[in-house]
């Protein structure tokens, strides 16, 4: 196999939950997206999901099975958890039968099995890393594999590689996104948005006490992983104008934040990427971001947006202030240059080329 032809491709899914549920966070985007610019480049695609995920552009092979426990909540020293009847299990029983059907897999799971079994499969295996170091048992089993075989790790940045022992290991293709999906809209409304996953690591309170100083309206979108968290977050500021519009497909996603002033991207870990600060790019919306992990490598402040101080509300607040600054038609421009799904299959195109180059284990 080389460059320039035609794979076929099995993608296995993140056993988080069934995809268009949002349980697994960006990962669902950014399969579809790759689904989406590999198969306009010609490469024949599979996947394989939990059950009832809803993927309407390929056909999915649906697997039962309970889902796994999301990797966030675990510390440094946290051993692997594997549920009863575990859907990340089931998913790599079938790929060991099917594996023969395809050119290469593409592991987009988060988790030690599937790196564990790449010795075992004949098939080469991309491992996709959706995000930064959180314990040693997936660094020690990441690093290995990097090891053994060469160019098999691919991550979304190179903040993200750095968290890694083996970030010279790491081969970033960022990411690339449907830009027709999302409609550059010039004249914002009166309101800031905040869109992703409730859970602690993103932080949505540091925003929501940031409009809490300024009087603007924060418009939330995202599915609730946490529903404590967010209840405290809640009762923390109860008089913060905040509307949450639950978890909203990509259409009606980027209806509310194509109109609003400005994205606050507030994670409190170094995030891998973050897919939402591209699609308020491709929208025309500024984006506020701390200065750490995959946000701080695609903002470029006071052209599409500001990099604050990380965990500064002081400084959301300060850069909330200076949105009228940013041409929106920057913005715009920006995720057209680097995340349009050709500029994402040519990179993905180069990494599958790398990997099936390499002579076999
Ligand atoms: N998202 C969505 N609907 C919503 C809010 C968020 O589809 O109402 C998606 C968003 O498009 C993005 C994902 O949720 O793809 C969040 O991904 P991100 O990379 O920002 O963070 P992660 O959850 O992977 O840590």
């Amino acid at each position: 196999m080389s460059a320039g032809q035609s794979y076929r491709l099995l993608f296995v899914s993140t056993p988080l939950g069934p995809l268009g549920s949002g349980a697994g966070g960006g990962v669902e985007l950014t399969l579809l997206n790759m689904l989406e610019a590999l198969t306009q480049q010609g490469h024949q695609i599979q996947v394989m999901a939990p059950q009832q995920s809803q993927l309407p552009q390929a056909e999915v092979i649906p697997v039962a099975g309970s889902p796994q426990i999301p990797a966030q909540t675990q510390v440094r020293h946290t051993p692997v958890h594997m549920p009863e009847n575990s859907v990340l299990a089931n998913m790599w029983l079938q790929v060991q039968t099917l594996q023969s059907e395809f050119d290469l897999i593409v592991n987009f799971a988060y988790d030690w099995l599937p790196l564990y079994l790449t010795p075992f499969l004949d098939t080469p295996i991309a491992h996709l890393i959706s995000m930064g170091s959180l314990t040693d048992a997936m660094d020690q089993i990441i690093g290995q594999i990097a090891n053994q075989f060469p160019h098999t790790i691919g991550v979304h940045t190179q903040a993200q590689a750095n968290t890694f022992p083996f970030a010279e290991h790491c081969y970033s293709v960022r990411n690339g996104f449907n830009l027709d999906l999302y409609q550059f809209t010039p004249n914002p409304e009166d309101y800031l948005c905040w869109l992703g996953r409730i859970a602690p690591e993103k932080a949505l309170e540091d925003a929501v006490a940031a409009v809490d100083q300024t009087g603007q309206a924060l418009k939330i979108m995202g599915h609730i992983q946490d529903q404590a968290y967010f209840d405290q977050i809640q009762a923390q500021f109860p008089h913060a104008n905040i509307d949450y519009l639950g978890f909203l497909d990509t259409t009606a996603m980027q209806e509310v934040l194509r109109y609003s002033q400005g994205l606050l991207v507030t994670p409190r870990w170094v995030e891998a990427f973050g897919n939402v600060v591209i699609e308020a790019l491709a929208c025309g919306v500024p984006v506020i971001a701390y200065n750490r992990g995959g946000p701080a490598e695609i903002v470029q402040p006071g052209k599409t947006g500001w990099l604050v101080e990380p965990d500064s509300v002081d400084g959301l607040v300060a850069a909330i202030g200076k949105l009228p600054e940013i041409d929106r038609q920057s913005c715009r421009q920006q995720a057209e240059q680097e995340y349009s799904l050709i500029a994402f299959a040519q990179r993905l195109e180069q990494w599958f080329a790398k990997i099936l180059s390499q002579p076999e284990q």
